[in-house]
C-alpha cells in the first residue's frame, strides 16, 4: 500500500486554511498537520500551491441532445476534465424521453455514467407529470436520486411545467425529504420579451441576452418562493444568473447555486465576434448584476457554484445563426 506525504501546501479545511503536510496511506488520508515525518512516504511538494479536498461539481451534462447535436463531452471524457480540475464528483441529469419511465431514464443515465473517472451522482429530470409520480419518486430514492429538476421554461422543447404541476412535484418531495431543483425563468416573461425582437427580425447574440430579462428570473423566483412556503419543500435554484434573482431568492429562503459564467463574465461579451459561442441561458448579464452577484459568494447565501458544463464545438455553434437557433452551453 502506498504512503504519500503533500508537502507544504495551503490546505482549505472546513474550518479554515494553512499551510500544512497530508499524509495519505492507500486510499485513505492518515494525517493532516504541520512538519509531518516523511519516512517510508513519496513526498510530493506543494508549496505554494492550493490543496482541496475533492471538489463536488453539483451541475453537468454530458452527452446530452440540444437542439440537432449532442453536448460534446461524454462522461469519459468530461470526468477527465473534471479531476484535472480537482473535481471529484460530478452530479448530472437525467434525460427523461418520451415512452421511458423515470426509473428508466435514471437507469439509462446511470448506465451511461459508468464510463466515469470521477464519481458521479445523479439529479432526475421531471419534464412531464404522469399518474403515480409518488410512486415512481420512491423508486428514485431507491435508485439514490434525491432531487428532482422541473423547468419554470423551454415550453417548446416539451420540458417545461406549469406552476400548479411543479407544486403537486413539490408536495410530493416535501413528505419524502426529496429536494425540487428549478431551472427559474419565467416562460411567459420571456415570450413577451422574445415577441418584440422576432417581429423586429433581431436575432443576433445580443438579442439573446435581451429576450431573456433579469424580470423572468426575479418573477420565477417569486412565484417558487410561495410555493416553497405552501409546500415546505426545500427548493434549489440551479445557475442564478442575477444580484436581483439572489435578493429575491434570500428573501425567499430558498438553496442557490450559481456557475463561474455568471461570476466572470457579463453581456458585453455578446458583442464580441465570436458572441454567438457566449449563448446559454439563462444569459449574461450586466457587469453590475455580475459584480453584486459576488456578494452572496461572499455572504453564504449561494450555497453552491456548479460549472454547469455543457460543451460544443464551434462547429456545432457557427457564428450567424439567429439566437434562437444556438445550441445553449
Ligand atoms: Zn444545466
Amino acid at each position: 500500500m502506498g504512503e504519500w506525504i503533500f508537502a507544504g501546501g495551503t490546505v482549505v479545511r472546513s474550518t479554515g486554511v494553512e499551510i500544512a503536510d497530508i499524509r495519505v496511506s492507500g486510499d485513505t488520508i492518515s494525517a493532516v498537520g504541520p512538519h509531518l515525518p516523511a519516512e517510508g512516504a513519496d513526498v510530493i511538494d506543494c508549496r505554494g500551491r492550493w490543496v482541496f479536498p475533492g471538489l463536488v461539481d453539483p451541475h453537468t451534462h454530458m452527452g446530452i441532445p440540444i437542439k440537432q447535436v449532442r453536448s460534446r463531452d461524454d462522461f469519459a471524457s468530461g470526468s477527465r476534465a473534471a479531476l484535472q480540475g480537482g473535481v471529484t464528483t460530478l452530479i448530472d441529469f437525467t434525460v427523461w424521453e418520451a415512452r421511458q419511465s423515470l426509473e428508466e431514464s435514471i437507469r439509462q443515465r446511470q448506465a451511461e455514467a459508468a464510463s466515469s473517472l470521477a464519481d458521479v451522482s445523479l439529479h432526475a429530470n421531471i419534464t412531464r407529470l404522469e399518474s403515480g409520480l409518488a410512486d415512481a419518486i420512491e423508486t428514485a430514492f431507491g435508485l439514490g436520486v434525491v432531487s428532482f429538476k422541473v423547468f419554470t421554461t423551454y415550453r417548446e422543447a416539451g420540458m417545461m411545467l406549469e406552476y400548479p404541476q411543479i407544486r403537486e412535484v413539490a408536495e410530493i418531495l416535501a413528505v419524502r425529504g426529496g429536494v425540487l431543483q428549478v431551472h427559474a425563468e419565467d416562460d411567459r416573461l420571456i415570450q413577451e420579451a422574445t415577441a418584440p425582437l422576432v417581429a423586429a427580425g433581431s436575432a443576433s447574440p445580443r438579442d439573446h441576452g435581451r429576450s431573456r430579462p433579469v424580470a423572468a428570473e426575479v418573477e420565477a423566483i417569486r412565484r417558487l418562493g410561495t410555493l416553497h412556503d405552501v409546500t415546505g419543500c426545500p427548493v434549489y435554484i440551479v445557475h442564478l444568473s442575477s444580484a436581483a434573482g439572489w435578493e429575491a431568492a434570500r428573501e425567499e429562503n430558498l438553496l442557490m447555486e450559481t456557475c463561474p459564467q455568471y461570476l466572470l463574465l457579463d453581456e458585453r461579451s455578446y458583442e464580441a465576434p465570436d458572441g454567438h459561442m457566449f449563448v446559454a441561458s439563462p444569459p449574461l448579464r450586466s457587469p453590475e448584476e455580475r459584480d453584486r452577484l459576488w456578494e452572496g459568494i461572499k455572504d453564504g447565501s449561494i450555497a453552491a457554484v456548479g460549472t454547469d458544463h455543457c460543451p460544443f464545438c464551434r462547429r456545432d455553434k457557427p457564428a450567424g445563426l439567429p439566437f434562437q437557433d444556438i445550441p445553449n452551453g
